[in-house]
């Protein structure tokens, strides 16, 4: 399919543009402070078989935290509800994502949900695949069937630059493993993770993504069930609750779709039965959100009223 440009989508760029001057881009990875906070891109995928964009919607980003929807995703088809949810719990919280507080004070000792990253390491953890290659292998292929087959690729430089920064991460799974949610060799799951989180698109790849999720898992051009309709239900459900870390419930007040946000400036939504959306624009608000990437979410909410609620 063929993504057009579209004026009306350029000019709530050039509006939400300006926002990002108030943010910064993340640099705790290092290789994530070189982003040009400027940046913004959007792209919409109309279920109905058209594709808009504004700003350089070919421009490829990182998914960071966006990656933790199709890591649930996947280990949700790998190894089942009962299983998972045993490791992982389902409910929000009110602490930044890479916060160890909850995992202290929560008995039994669980994460609180999978889109955290405690939550999220332990998911990755449960993916199937003999070594960090075949995991990592799996990862990809399953991110490339939603996007029907095209290839799909690491940026192995943001990886590495965050396995040489990711001690709080570290933190984290050596406190689960202390607890029994996860074992084995902690650098290996750091290896897997870090490459999951590194797993680059452009805005148009995204927001493909984002409609496979809100048509119920199917492939909107050729209609293919790629992961269980329940399942897409799950992951839907996560980025209402917790999609956007900490500002999920101001979010989904003020805007109102699922959507998941990562710290490399990514926001990928689904708005059910009508829109996958994908947004690059990498100055952060203090929470880790898009800036600019909200203002647009927030604009177009309101000007074709896409609040689920
Ligand atoms: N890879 C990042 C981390 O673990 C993802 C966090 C994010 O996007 N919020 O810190």
């Amino acid at each position: 399919m063929t993504c057009r440009s579209n004026e009306s989508l350029s000019k709530l760029v050039e509006e939400a543009r300006p926002y990002a001057a108030s943010g910064r881009v993340a640099d705790y990875i290092p290789a994530l402070g070189r982003a040009e906070k400027d940046d913004l891109s959007v792209a919409i995928f109309d279920i109905g078989n058209e594709c808009y964009y504004a700003g350089d919607y070919k421009k490829k980003f990182t998914l960071q935290s966006i990656s933790k929807v199709l890591a649930l995703a996947l280990a949700l088809s790998d190894r089942g509800f009962d299983y998972v949810f045993s490791h992982v719990g389902m409910e929000p919280t009110g602490d930044p994502f890479n916060s160890i507080s909850k995992l202290e004070t929560s008995v039994p000792s669980k994460p609180l949900n999978p889109m955290i990253n405690a939550g999220a390491l332990a998911v990755t953890h449960m993916i199937n695949g003999r070594d960090n290659k075949e995991k990592i292998d799996r990862i990809i292929r399953f991110v490339s069937s939603f996007l029907d087959g095209a290839p799909v690729t690491c940026n192995w430089e943001t990886a590495q630059s965050e396995m040489e920064t990711a001690d709080l991460n570290r933190a984290l799974c050596y406190f689960m493993k202390q607890h029994g949610i996860i074992e084995g060799d902690v650098e290996d799951l750091l290896r897997v993770y870090t490459a999951q989180c590194a797993i680059e698109m452009n805005c148009f790849d995204l927001a493909r993504v984002g409609a496979v999720l809100a048509l119920n898992g199917v492939d909107p051009e050729t209609g293919k069930q790629i992961i269980a309709e329940n399942v897409a239900r799950i992951c839907k459900t996560f980025m209402v609750t917790c999609g956007m870390y900490n500002a999920s419930g101001e979010f989904a007040i003020k805007i109102g779709i699922p959507a998941k946000s990562g710290v490399s400036g990514g926001i990928m939504g689904a708005v059910p039965g009508r829109y996958g959306i994908g947004i690059f624009g990498p100055s952060l608000d203090e929470k880790g959100n898009s800036i600019a990437g909200m203002k647009i979410l927030e604009m177009l909410a309101r000007e074709q009223q896409l609040s689920i609620f």
